[in-house]
């Protein structure tokens, strides 16, 4: 954020707000994390704030601090629209566009508040008065965390608001091994556990409540693998029929994609998931090294997201699909073989 933003942060939040905080649609640990984290910030300082999510979000965060103030836009929507309407600020976390909150977006489009974007994805929209983006940043947590500190007010970070961030801040990393995980992330990290953050209990909280049936699911994943060696990429697909017969809950899914580069050679990874009541395909993108899946995402899936991670969607069936993304894939030899 540079000096003339700060500044106008800084006079924003001196007058009394009505503040609503966006993630976007199917929140992940780190926009919810991003998200709670400023809520718990901004009603310290005395502001009048409220997260509202586009929809529902996985169990594994639901123990998050603060995380029954939540709104869900789709479940509450009179109320959240109300808020939206009223709202004179409002901070949208973790996306880049509005395109990424769903049903949420003509709300967001009419309302008259002034917008203040965090965010550390690749080609940001150009709709808000302060746009704080940042596509080295491991995560919108670590630029929650920034804000904080360009507003000189690290002193008011609770152990609550440093369980949230340092939850987003993991979830997005990896757990600290993705590339965009710097020195600087693991000295705001280091702050953070200094801040009452449990390290060792967000970690059980997020990765270590698995039901049977999403290991059960992950073996289906697993086995429905298709390695491309040529290609250098791997894919699974799951139809609606799979994820039925193991009782699918959201975020039983999450992280499956991450399988395929534990193979050695194998440089881009994808997975592909049925969602029947949308009438899509959802897409995961995974990438190591150059190879960008938010370029691929962007021109062949209806997508994005950044370089090593993204995500898209199709309108075909899971057959047509997957034939589509072969006769696209035959496209990229070179580049995946550079
Ligand atoms: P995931 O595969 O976990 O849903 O998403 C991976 C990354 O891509 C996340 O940073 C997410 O915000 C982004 N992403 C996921 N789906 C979309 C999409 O449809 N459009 C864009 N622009 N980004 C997405
Ligand atoms: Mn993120």
């Amino acid at each position: 954020m540079n000096a003339e933003d700060i500044t106008t942060v800084k006079s924003i939040l001196s007058q009394p707000q009505k503040i609503a905080i966006i993630p976007h649609k199917n929140p992940d640990g780190d926009a919810m994390g991003s998200c709670l984290a400023l809520y718990g910030f901004l009603k310290g300082m005395g502001q009048t704030a409220h997260v509202i999510a586009p929809n529902d979000y996985p169990k594994f965060l639901k123990w998050m601090p603060e995380n029954d103030s939540v709104i869900n836009f789709e479940r509450e929507n009179p109320k959240a629209g109300r808020l939206l309407e009223e709202a004179t600020v409002i901070f949208t976390l973790d996306f880049n566009d509005l395109s990424r909150v769903g049903q949420m977006e003509t709300a967001l489009k009419a309302a008259t508040a002034d917008f203040i974007m965090i965010d550390h994805h690749q080609q940001p929209g150009d709709y808000a008065k302060v746009t704080y983006s940042d596509v080295t940043m491991s995560s919108t947590c670590e630029m929650v965390y920034n804000f904080i500190q360009y507003l000189g007010e690290t002193d008011a970070i609770t152990k609550d608001i440093a369980t949230n961030l340092y939850t987003g801040i993991m979830t997005d990393t990896g757990s600290f091994k993705y590339r965009s995980t710097s020195s600087k992330t693991h000295r705001v990290v280091a702050e953070l556990i200094d801040r009452g953050a449990e390290n060792m209990e967000i970690h059980r909280q997020v990765f270590d409540t698995n039901s049977p049936s999403r290991l059960h699911l992950l073996g289906v994943a697993l086995s429905n693998m298709v390695i491309l060696p040529e290609y250098r990429t791997a894919y699974i697909t799951l139809t609606q029929e799979e994820l039925d017969a193991y009782d699918y809950k959201k975020g039983d899914t999450e992280g499956f994609v991450n399988y395929g580069l534990t193979l050695e050679g194998i440089i881009f990874a994808l997975i592909f998931i049925e969602n029947k009541e949308e009438g899509i395909i959802k897409i995961s993108l995974r990438s190591t090294g150059d190879f960008s899946v938010n370029e691929f995402a962007r021109n062949h899936f209806d997508g994005g997201g950044h370089t090593n991670a993204a995500g898209g969607r199709s309108e075909l069936g899971m057959e047509e699909t997957i034939s589509r993304f072969n006769d696209i894939l035959k496209t990229y030899k070179n580049e995946l073989n550079p």
